[in-house]
């Protein structure tokens, strides 16, 4: 994809009406500082378009990145941030499942999860959310830079086996240092969501 313009055109919060888009929407999902922010500056060649921020969890909004005025890339909250109260957690899984549920034009989700860890349950959750609302979830498997080239195969598998991914998912090693990972995710997202 050659970025020609991107703008932050819409913010959701918990209380707001979601737009009715008539452009395609790819959305990603993951834990608070899983490198979310990371990765979709890397899609846009923006350095800290989206915040990137040191205190995880500050992403409590829905966020429409309009891409060449042709798609959206499509921010969900962060989960998983344990300073948060109950209820507000409650809140921003319900904006998801809000989302994941009303949007006409999302095509496609990626769910990102750190490539060092195991899957968290919160991870779980959000995997089987996505599946619920008909989708197939493309895993990325974020800061790829942080494991040795000879970890990453076995790292895949943990994913694989702890999400108890539909076989055949694609996993996406990603590495927003090296951008590893970038074209192959433009790519899939070009020739398999935008037709
Ligand atoms: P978000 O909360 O999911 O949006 O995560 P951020 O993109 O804000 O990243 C959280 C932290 O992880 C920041 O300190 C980033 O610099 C760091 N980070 C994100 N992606 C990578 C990566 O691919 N490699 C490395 N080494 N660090 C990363």
């Amino acid at each position: 994809m050659v970025i020609k313009n991107v703008n932050l055109e819409t913010v959701c919060g918990i209380t707001s009406v979601l737009p009715k888009n008539t452009k395609p929407e790819i959305a990603f999902a993951g834990k608070s500082n899983v490198g979310k922010s990371s990765l979709i500056n890397a899609l846009m060649n923006r350095k800290s378009y989206a915040r990137i921020s040191a205190t995880p969890g500050k992403t409590q909004t829905i966020n429409y990145y309009s891409i060449n005025d042709e798609m959206y890339l499509v921010d969900l909250p962060g989960y998983g941030y344990a300073k948060v109260s109950e209820q507000e957690k409650i809140k921003w899984g319900q904006l998801i499942e809000r989302y994941l549920h009303s949007s006409a034009q999302l095509k496609a989700v990626f769910l990102l999860i750190d490539i060092r860890h195991a899957p968290s349950e919160n991870d779980r959750i959000m995997y089987q959310w996505i599946v619920d609302q008909g989708f197939h979830p493309i895993i990325i498997a974020t800061k790829l830079d942080k494991i040795k080239r000879s970890q990453v195969q076995k790292q895949m598998k943990v994913l694989r086996e702890g999400l108890k991914l539909i076989p055949g998912t694609t996993i996406i090693p990603f590495s927003s240092q090296t951008k590893q990972g970038r074209d192959e995710i433009w790519d899939m997202v070009e020739n398999q969501f935008l037709n």
